[in-house]
């Protein structure tokens, strides 16, 4: 049987291929069994077009098969085939794939399924074996043929026996090296697992052989394995179901299938969108912070799939930095992915989705902030200074977005309020937003710098988080009001004059101040005759920009 080359630009894109392209090479299987949903995909599309058919979606399935002692792993279709032209012609030349040849001529809009379009996927199984053999006979033919490559070389074709119509792809699995354990790929468990992690939302089952332990007929507790087939992938994704059709249980679940967190979600967003873009997404607020939350190794970012095919676990671009706490997933058919299929080509889809998420993340929020106060006041427990920093962060660039989700501990209420409550029930004459810096409430609330203020009946906002300040600072005011520290010099509050008779005093006590003055050295500019303190004897005040806590925390920053 004479030896056929690949195309010469072929020889070179598979060594490429197989050395370079993917970064894991476990995703042969993904391609593989990407290829196996398309064939069947191709079948439903003749047998919808074609009357004297009928398409019975129970008839088809994938079936993997490994066989440790031949090292053999068997993918096999019931696909629509290929013919030996097909196989010339789609496995012969490299980058050339009849999938998108297929949509074409058959003018497959968007909105169907079929994955392929590169026309590399398949080589990818280079990458873990040393012979790959395809078996396939086509829809419509009685012959059957088999090809036969071990890599660059080239490959064989020749007629041989098939009883049904689709596409066995058997792999030689290669052997052990030093950093490679291609062994894996024969293991039922790692097989197993890379399904789930890839391929759980292919659309058709994808059978194995797995063995299970039963208690052993006629014994009461001796068990024996025995070996059962059963289907892998869940099939239908929960993010394509109507959200009529589920419950909070079916979320959770989900949640803790995808190992998001070991805590029950807060709430989940089910986002099914239909306009520019189109994408289906499932987001999670978790509960608690998680343990590396607040750490550099957190890495924020949501699983991306492209038509139910995971791309990427954590893509970065899909959330901003004052989010990063969301989990969750985004399926969007209309993403243009590069060849190897880890790397987007434009990122303008993506962005258009990031937006959007963006923006029903903080809808959820504000209503949750309205309607759930009790989850909101947990939500911002855990996360509050996520987006606190959110504020601050990018020379205030978000603040505008970010500002009405923002909680503060209140002198009246006893409890986190939010911008809003607060200048709701402001008094007429009050001008300002006013807020103490402090360690604790506790520490706060015996401040004398409070006195005037509290006294006045106005609400003081208590900052205890070190970002509370300096996110304070980028707002600078909200709705209009301004923000102001009750350490502040001018606290636009006009004192109940008494006796004016602070010149006096001042004169009178000048020699006292000059030698506090002396005893503290450059620790305080000034010392002064207070017109706002009622029940203690002294308080330090600021004048400039910084307030003294704020000073604290930059003094204490390295460098
Ligand atoms: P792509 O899937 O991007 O088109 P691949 O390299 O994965 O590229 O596959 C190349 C082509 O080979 C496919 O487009 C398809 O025409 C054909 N092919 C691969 N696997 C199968 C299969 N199991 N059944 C039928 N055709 C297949
Ligand atoms: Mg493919």
């Amino acid at each position: 049987m004479a030896m056929k080359e690949f195309k010469a630009e072929s020889k070179r894109l598979l060594d490429m291929m197989i050395n370079s392209i993917y970064t894991h090479k476990e995703i042969f299987l993904r391609e593989l069994i990407s290829n196996a949903s398309d064939a069947i995909d191709k079948m439903y599309y003749k047998e919808l077009t074609d009357d004297s058919l009928t398409f019975n979606k129970e008839n088809h399935y994938i079936k993997v098969i490994a066989d440790k002692e031949k090292r053999i792993l068997k993918v096999s279709d019931t696909g629509i085939g290929m013919t030996k032209e097909e196989l010339e012609n789609n496995l012969g030349t490299i980058a050339k794939s009849g999938s998108l040849a297929f949509k074409k001529e058959n003018e497959i809009k968007d909105g169907y399924d079929i994955i392929g379009q590169f026309g590399v996927g398949f080589y990818s199984a280079f990458m873990v074996s040393d012979v790959v053999t395809v078996i396939s006979r086509a829809f419509g033919s009685d012959k059957a043929y088999k090809w036969q490559s071990r890599g660059t070389e080239g490959y064989t074709i020749e007629e041989c026996e098939k009883d049904s119509v689709g596409t066995d792809i058997i792999l030689k699995i290669k052997e052990n090296t030093e950093d490679e354990k291609y062994d894996e790929y024969l293991e039922e468990y790692k097989l197993k697992s890379i399904i789930k992690k890839y391929s759980d939302f292919i659309k058709y089952p994808i059978k194995m052989n797995v063995t299970e332990s039963r208690i052993k007929e006629g014994t009461e507790n001796e068990y024996e394995d025995y070996i059962v087939e059963r289907t892998i992938n869940s099939m239908v994704p929960i993010w394509r179901k109507n959200k009529t059709e589920l419950t909070d249980e079916d979320y959770e679940n989900f949640y803790s299938e995808k190992h998001y967190g070991f805590d029950k979600p807060l709430k989940h967003i089910h986002i099914s969108a239909d306009g520019a873009i189109r994408y289906n997404a499932i987001l999670f607020i978790p509960e608690n912070i998680p343990f590396d939350y607040y750490t550099k190794e957190y890495e924020k970012g949501l699983e991306l799939y492209s038509n139910g095919v995971l791309i990427m676990n954590k893509c970065q671009e899909l959330l901003p930095d004052y989010f990063s706490f969301v989990k969750g997933m985004v399926d969007s058919e209309d993403l243009s992915l590069n060849i190897s299929r880890e790397m987007l080509q434009h990122d303008r889809q993506l962005k258009l989705i990031a937006k959007n998420i963006k923006n029903k993340i903080k809808k959820e929020l504000v209503n949750m902030l309205k309607n759930e106060r009790d989850k909101y006041e947990k939500f911002y427990k855990a996360f509050g200074r996520q987006l606190k920093y959110g504020v601050y962060d990018k020379f205030g660039m978000n603040k505008d977005f970010l500002q009405d989700l923002l909680m503060f501990y209140s002198s009246k209420e006893k409890k986190m309020v939010s911008l809003d409550d607060y200048i709701s029930r402001m008094p007429e004459d009050q001008k300002y937003i006013y807020y103490a810096v402090g360690e604790t409430y506790e520490r706060i609330e015996k401040m004398p710098q409070i006195e005037l203020v509290s006294e006045k009946g106005y609400e003081i906002l208590y900052f205890t988080d070190d970002i509370d300040e300096f996110a304070i600072k980028v707002l600078m005011n909200y709705k209009e009001k301004e923000f102001k520290s009750v350490s502040s010099g001018d606290l636009g509050i006009e004192p109940e004059e008494s006796e004016d008779k602070s010149d006096n005093e001042d004169n009178e006590n000048i020699k006292l101040f000059e030698k506090m003055k002396n005893i503290l050295g450059n620790k305080v500019k000034d010392v002064r005759v207070s017109k706002r303190l009622k029940n203690h004897p002294v308080c330090l005040a600021n004048d400039g920009e910084l307030s003294i806590e704020m000073e604290k925390i930059l003094n204490s920053m390295p460098n």
